[in-house]
């Protein structure tokens, strides 16, 4: 059985008491929730990591990282390393965002060595993929993704690959309002699994937990969430109003 997983991803927002407002709130509604709801992930800006990992500890949610440096230490001002994040005790770390891609210029060899890094230093990686409006409309969306996983993730041996969470997040999608359909998602979800079960295996592919990213919120989750391989969300503009993350993380199916 694959994890189940709605994860936060709060980019550059809040000043530091509308952030402390917003963890206060999840902390506490979130501790209610059912036994086999799914895990939740809280991705605040770094400097609110530690005030996310002490609220954390009553168990409502586990902590992320935006980004990380692929390296340990060293002479790269404003960086941070796994290494500092896993001496803190941070539990996941997202890795190749699309906003990383395109305003940071990260490449898929610069991609593939901080999941490298993440998984050393027991990190679960939400490695991003997806295509953006061109790559589509030229039908080139299954094309981009597969170089993406290729480049960035099939250089891990089974054992690691194991470890790493995939996030499918199309950038037409991100921030725009327009969320993938359920047919759409559904169809790009199952391809990537389709991947990992040629790659590796089947038994691995069926426990890889795939989330799906982009303009999703309270309205669209249920659907999106009903599909059988969607396993949670990567949730930007609707993981900053608490009510509406909390019915996101509340979207599942009931289990048969
Ligand atoms: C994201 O940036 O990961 C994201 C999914 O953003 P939004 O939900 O705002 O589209």
């Amino acid at each position: 059985m694959r994890k189940k997983i709605v994860a936060a991803n709060w980019k550059m927002n809040l000043d530091f008491n509308m952030a402390e407002d917003l963890m206060a709130e999840l902390s506490e509604k979130l501790a209610e929730r059912e036994e086999d709801g799914p895990e939740i992930v809280i991705c605040p800006p770094f400097p609110y990591l530690e005030m996310a990992i002490d609220f954390s500890e009553d168990g409502a949610f586990l902590t992320g990282a935006q980004n990380i440096h692929p390296l340990d230490a060293g002479p790269y001002t404003g960086e941070v390393s796994a290494a500092m994040l896993a001496s803190m005790l941070v539990d996941y770390c997202i890795i190749g965002h699309s906003e990383r891609r395109l305003h940071f210029g990260e490449s898929d060899a610069f991609l593939a060595e901080k999941v490298k890094a993440a998984l050393k230093w027991d990190l679960t990686p939400i490695f991003c993929c997806g295509e953006t409006l061109d790559q589509r409309n030229e039908k080139r969306h299954f094309e981009v993704v597969s170089d993406q996983l290729a480049a960035g993730l099939f250089h891990l041996p089974e054992s690691e690959f194991r470890r790493v969470v995939i996030a499918y997040e199309p950038v037409w999608a991100i921030g725009t309002g327009v969320n993938a359909t359920n047919e759409q998602a559904q169809e790009m979800h199952a391809w990537i699994r389709k991947l990992i079960a040629e790659k590796y295996n089947p038994a691995t592919a069926a426990v890889t937990s795939i989330l799906y990213g982009g303009s999703c919120n309270a309205g669209n989750a249920p659907g999106l969430f009903a599909q059988p391989d969607v396993d949670g969300g990567l949730i930007g503009g609707a993981s900053l109003k608490a009510d509406e993350f909390i019915s996101i993380t509340r979207s599942f199916p009931a289990r048969q």
